[in-house]
């Protein structure tokens, strides 16, 4: 047993680095047949038309929204529970963000809230261009709901999945694009598969998909149908417009692509653990997050809400001295300084702030063996009742 047990860590094994090797070994570091098979091999599994391997899942946020035409004067509406990427997209593509609030029961961006703050910005003249769902933890949001929302409404959907590659949703995998115009994976090594760096944009927009391959290389193509004007030669490639070099390396795909077929057996070992964590926490004053109908977590992380704001300090401190190393996702993301200085101010999205007062993430990832589980579960059980008592 480590001495140390982390929230999350990747599980490599040694097909994974014979397949890295063998790319160091070919002709190919980037952009090549690796790519092909990673983006092949996640489009199949999801169900979905398209596939774009990107650098990281901000890139893939980024290019998505240009690929929307997400501009200046236009609104993203995201969660304010996720990490700060979902909200930066917007930042990027010079457009604003606005905030919806939390269901206080699955902690995803509430469907509620949602259609209350789109009734007052139909009035305002103020509706969003995109909405960005954030799969929290690895549950899928209900997309159904949303995208009949988007469907009166007139705006794009675009999934944040990082959390959430794996899960399923109204009997689809994630990243199927049932409901949504685009989403987005993410291959970080906390995340569900990894290829050390690295994300994904699903679509299953044939437009979208043609906007994407060049964006993420430099707005550039040699596809004979697209370019303009007379050309000089064979060697001529054509720059239509200001795209970005966010490819991913081969190295990384085919890291990827090794971890795919590992996928299930990574979410069936996280979910048994969710399900044992929801046994031995059953009667604790705490809450855990609500299951959603028709919905399977990839469960990337294990949070629990705790009754009271005054218990997360001393139990995140007592776990941590203890070599549990908990996390807390997370801050709201309008809360950070560089939000704060937009203007955004607390008291925005109430059950938001609420739940994040409270929150703690206990470890949760494929390796965490049986005895370091009951290890996590027996000293967070004793740290709370003291605290608690
Ligand atoms: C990790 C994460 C991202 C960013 O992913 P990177 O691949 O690190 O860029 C975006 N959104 C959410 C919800 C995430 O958890």
């Amino acid at each position: 047993m480590s001495v140390f047990i982390p929230y999350g860590r990747q599980s490599i094994d040694e097909d994974d680095i014979a397949t890295v090797e063998a790319v160091l070994r070919s002709d190919w570091l980037t952009q090549g047949p690796a790519i092909e098979r990673f983006e092949r091999a996640v489009a199949e599994y999801c169900g979905v038309r398209h596939a774009v391997a990107v650098s990281n899942a901000t890139a893939a946020l980024h290019i998505a929204c240009l690929a929307l035409q997400l501009g200046p004067g236009d609104t993203l509406w995201t969660s304010p529970n996720t990490f700060v990427a979902s909200a930066n997209c917007a930042l990027y593509c010079g457009a604003h963000v606005e905030f919806v609030d939390i269901d206080p029961l699955t902690f995803n961006l509430s469907v509620d809230c949602l259609a209350q703050k789109l009734v007052q910005a139909e009035r305002d003249g103020t509706l969003p261009m995109v909405v960005v769902p954030v799969h929290f933890a690895g549950q899928s949001c209900d997309m159904e709901a949303i995208r009949q929302l988007s469907e009166r409404y007139g705006f794009a959907v675009l999934e944040d999945a990082s959390h959430a590659v794996g899960g399923w949703h109204h009997g689809q995998v994630v990243g199927g694009c049932q409901f949504s115009d685009a989403a987005v994976f993410s291959f970080h090594p906390v995340k569900i598969i990894t290829s050390g760096e690295g994300g994904m944009v699903l679509t299953n927009r044939d437009d979208l998909y043609q906007a994407l391959l060049r964006l993420r290389s430099h707005g550039i193509t040699r596809d004979p149908a697209l370019l303009q004007g007379s050309v000089d030669g064979d060697w001529n490639y054509q720059q239509l417009e200001l795209g970005f070099n966010y490819r991913m390396t081969d190295i990384q795909a085919a890291l990827g692509a090794s971890q795919m077929t590992r996928l299930d057996a990574f979410v069936t070992r996280r979910r048994v653990l969710a399900e044992r964590y929801r046994t031995a926490l059953a009667g604790l004053p705490l809450r855990l997050q609500q299951a959603i109908p028709n919905t399977l977590s990839a469960w990337h992380l294990q949070v629990v809400r705790l009754d009271q704001p005054a218990w997360r300090k001393p139990v995140y401190d007592a776990l941590r001295q203890a070599g549990i190393l908990v996390n807390v996702h997370y801050q709201p993301v309008y809360l950070q300084p560089y939000y704060r200085a937009l203007g955004f101010q607390s008291g925005l999205c109430p059950e938001a702030e609420a739940y994040y007062e409270r929150v703690v993430t206990l470890p949760l990832y494929p390796e965490l063996t049986d005895q370091e589980f009951d290890t996590v579960v027996d000293k967070f059980t004793t740290i709370l009742s003291e605290i608690a008592s």
